[in-house]
């Protein structure tokens, strides 16, 4: 008989606060996570305000050497990114963290700020702390992180956060597009978890039944909540703070497989390619959403539930709440498949006909 020989690395948040002005308790959380008493705040310009210099407030008052670098803002039209961060904004992050031997990171701010911390704190080998400041997907707990290129959005390998401090007050002031965002992007989980399943079947892919259930139990704790779905389109806090832990439940899937195999699938290729093709009109998640209805439809699953959920949280379900035009979701579900070839899904080796594509958008009412 073979002597087994598999092993897996999995590395989590060592620890995560949710909850009501929790931003006080950042003085705690540092001190039970490291010894190191330097530390470099990152942050945007809004950020800073937001919550970035309270916390370089609180940490300095209690002995931390404090830094903070403010790195270039997302550039925004009506809360859609047009412009992210890119390279040069985590070399600049990597740099001051030499110059003011900085030992560990802050990333305080949306996912831009964060993603940038993350490929930081990767690059210096420092352990790294995630402050969002909204809640617009997943990445605020996930080991990846997304960045722009020429040629759209790339998601490259970072580390985990070794604490996420979310302080719901916070985040409930963030654009409630945002929010709705988030949610559509956890419960795009369902199709990227059938997508998973599927490479499993067919082509022998590993497959974790515990990361794979982790990533769907967080998707259906909000899609079967109605009261819940309904408070998220309003804005409530509590609301906010089963959807953030929901999103965090989500990163920490993707820690337990090692891959992004539990919260990207079919439905994120889709959006990858809407980036490239039809960039600044919507928002990741919102595009994730609109993508899993279709998934769900290609998988003979129940995309109905899916929008009708993304109704009530007031996430798109149309190209034209998307702000895209019908030809570009066509020509997104004609490309997804070859935006990631090695990542089987439902799209097959081949990807859709253009009146494959075009079918599955108009009987979903994408079109
Ligand atoms: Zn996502």
């Amino acid at each position: 008989m073979d002597r087994f020989k598999k092993y897996k690395t999995m590395i989590f948040p060592r620890e995560v606060i949710v909850g009501h002005n929790t931003t006080e308790q950042i003085k705690g959380m540092c001190r039970r996570i490291t010894r190191s008493k330097n530390a470099l705040i990152v942050v945007d310009k809004n950020t800073k305000r937001i919550s970035g210099d309270k916390i370089a407030k609180i940490l300095s008052g209690a002995s931390y050497e404090i830094n903070t670098i403010v790195i270039s803002s997302p550039i925004m039209k009506k809360d859609v990114h047009v412009a992210w961060p890119t390279m040069k904004e985590v070399n600049s992050v990597v740099k001051a963290a030499e110059k003011y031997k900085s030992e560990f990171l802050l990333g305080v701010g949306g996912g831009s700020v964060i993603d940038v911390t993350k490929l930081a704190a990767y690059e210096l080998s420092q352990l790294f702390v995630s402050v969002p400041t909204s809640a617009a997907h997943d990445g605020m707990a996930s080991p990846r992180a997304s960045l722009k290129d020429k040629k759209g959005s790339i998601s490259k390998p970072a580390v985990s956060p070794m604490a996420i401090l979310a302080d719901t007050g916070i985040i409930s002031k963030a654009p409630r597009r945002m929010l709705a965002s988030g949610c559509a992007d956890v419960v795009s989980n369902l199709s990227a978890v059938k997508d998973w399943e599927l490479a499993h079947r067919i082509k022998d892919e590993e497959f974790s039944t515990f990361a794979a259930s982790l990533s769907e139990t967080s998707a259906k704790l909000l899609l079967e909540n109605k009261k819940l779905a309904e408070d998220i389109r309003t804005g409530q806090e509590k609301a906010i703070w089963q959807a953030v832990k929901c999103m965090i439940t989500s990163g920490v899937a993707m820690s337990v497989a090692d891959t992004t195999r539990p919260a990207s699938g079919s439905e994120h290729m889709f959006s990858h390619v809407l980036d490239r093709i039809a960039p600044g009109k919507a928002l990741h998640g919102e595009q994730c959403g609109v993508g899993a209805i279709m998934m769900m439809y290609l998988h003979g699953e129940d995309w109905e539930e899916i929008r009708t959920f993304l109704k009530t949280i007031g996430a798109p379900t149309t190209a034209k709440e998307l702000g895209i035009p019908k030809k570009k979701i066509i020509e997104a579900l004609m490309n997804a498949q070859k935006i990631r070839p090695e990542r089987y899904t439902i799209l097959g080796e081949q990807g859709l006909t253009y009146d494959a594509a075009k079918k599955l958008a108009k009987i979903t009412g994408v079109i």
